[in-house]
């Protein structure tokens, strides 16, 4: 495996060489306090052969802490725009990131290098350029927790630390991250060009991705239309993945909308405690919009503002088409995946329902979502076995009974042992998820200079299904003063 430096990192900058139009070229402001690195994540770094020796280097805080560039780095803001609270905002673009580079690893793959937090740029609008501590933390630990997860993500390689202050409500300190994705393509860069009625420049867009990102398209009869047909599936699989998991975006805008299907722009996002179908994990989202059980709704009409900006290059029946794959793409995969969490091998009619009812305990219940089901993996399914433990968790002790009775049945009719279910479980249903409170307690450490938590969390999270020796009081639930934390999208 190639070792690289921070010299010797391999850049080709393909979004750089797309019409002047994509973009704004600038390079980062750094901080007037020198940066200082506070973490840095070694399976990204070898993701573009960098070697994790590098991280203690003093050039490694001013290369990500926006001091200095690299050799190859060409860094620019991208254009984009996007539908924010179901409204069209005509322009938004990178207001405080900056894609610094497309690093290429030995097999070909490039990724972006996108530095968050890097001053103003033309798109900042009222902002400041600035991204403060707490918000950097809470998407460093959420990449690691979703890269853990299997959920696809962008990634985060390092976090980078100043004493420069930064105004929200509170004066707090400023801070960069660097994420990395494939490509940091939005819906909302579509809705740009389509809005402007560029389109020329939506059909460059259209084939730069197409070619950089699904290249078995490049040349096939249809191809717009079949790459917005894979988006779409992307799409529905991955809010699919949120919701068997429990987790929340908070500002599903379609410029937070990544054009590959990652998860991206992490804000106020929230795993949920209790179950609670309509948790609003956004403090500022007031008429529930984003609320988790609209995400797979939300998902749709997102991909149909995608789809009015690709008018220009696919015809509306066929976009209309794609558009109809959705609802059963997401329901295919959520099943599977919840079908998985209750550690149902073959697919039975009543399963939806047992799932439904299931979900209809732990929200009357108050239950803990993430704990239920890792101990739902104990169940036993012989003969008079009471499942006291998993039963203490319901208020409706009778109604548990009932489903319990149920889902004992629907057990003994598939092949299998109870602890080879259980084993099977465990890999699907987290011990370890990123709980608000666990992100808040690493926070406020950080904000007195001790790093040691964001550390032991993202050990944590990296294995989120193994039972880690010694990690046990990241799995247990919040206390009352981290129940219901507002966060909010000023970050
Ligand atoms: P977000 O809600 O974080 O996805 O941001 C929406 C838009 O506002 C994007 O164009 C961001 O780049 C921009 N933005 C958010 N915060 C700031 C900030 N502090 N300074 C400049 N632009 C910002
Ligand atoms: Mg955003």
């Amino acid at each position: 495996m190639s070792r690289r430096t921070l010299e010797t990192l391999s850049f080709d900058n393909s979004y750089a060489r797309l019409p002047q139009a994509f973009y704004a070229r600038l390079n980062p402001t750094p901080f007037s306090a020198p940066p200082c690195l506070i973490h840095a994540n070694r399976s990204a770094a070898e993701l573009i052969d960098l070697d994790p020796a590098q991280f203690t280097r003093p050039e490694f805080a001013e290369v990500f802490g926006g001091h200095a560039l690299a050799s190859g780095m060409e860094p620019l803001a991208m254009l984009y725009s996007g539908h924010q609270f179901g409204v069209y905002v005509p322009q938004l673009g990178d207001g405080r990131a900056i894609l610094l580079g497309e690093a290429k690893n030995e097999q070909g793959q490039r990724w972006d290098l996108h530095l968050k937090g890097a001053g103003m740029t033309p798109f900042s609008r009222d902002g400041d350029g600035r991204a403060v501590l707490r918000s950097t933390i809470r998407e460093y630990l959420c990449c690691a927790a979703m890269q853990g997860l299997g959920i696809p993500t962008t990634q985060a390689l390092c976090l980078v630390g100043s004493d420069d202050k930064v105004y929200r409500e509170q004066v707090e300190t400023g801070a960069m991250l660097v994420r990395m994705a494939p490509s940091h393509v939005r819906f909302g860069m579509f809705e740009v060009f389509y809005y402007r009625k560029q389109y020329e420049h939506l059909k460059t867009l259209a084939d730069y991705v197409v070619d950089q990102h699904f290249p078995h398209l490049s040349d096939v009869d249809g191809k717009y239309s079949r790459f917005f047909n894979e988006v779409v599936e992307r799409t529905a699989r991955l809010i699919a993945q949120w919701q068997a998991v429990g987790w929340a975006h908070g500002v599903m805008n379609t410029d937070n909308m990544s054009i590959l299907g990652l998860t991206m722009d992490y804000g106020p996002y929230g795993f949920m405690d209790d179950y609670d179908a309509g948790f609003i994990c956004n403090h500022s989202d007031h008429n529930g919009r984003y609320a988790f059980d609209q995400q797979p709704y939300i998902g749709l009409w997102n991909l149909s503002c995608l789809a009015q900006a690709l008018l220009p290059l696919v015809e509306k029946e066929a976009l209309k088409a794609g558009l109809g794959t959705y609802q059963s793409l997401f329901d295919q995969e959520y099943q599977k995946r919840m079908r998985a969490k209750f550690g149902l091998l073959d697919v039975q009619a009543e399963d939806d329902q047992l799932i439904r009812d299931f979900l209809g305990l732990l929200q009357g219940s108050h239950a803990d979502y993430t704990i239920v089901f890792r101990e739902l993996g104990a169940f036993s399914s012989q003969n008079g076995a009471v499942n006291e433990k998993l039963r203490e968790h319901f208020l409706n002790r009778e109604r548990f009974d009932d489903w319990a009775l149920r889902y004992r049945d629907r057990l003994r009719g598939e092949d299998g042992r109870d602890d080879e279910r259980r084993d099977r479980m465990n890999r699907v249903n987290p011990k370890y998820v990123l709980r608000n409170y666990l992100a808040q307690i690493a926070i406020e450490k950080a904000q007195n200079k001790d790093f040691s938590e964001i550390e032991r969390l993202f050990t944590a999270l990296q294995t989120p299904f193994a039972e880690q020796p010694g990690m046990e009081s990241y799995a247990l639930p919040p206390p009352n003063w981290g129940k219901h934390l507002a966060v909010s999208c000023s970050s």
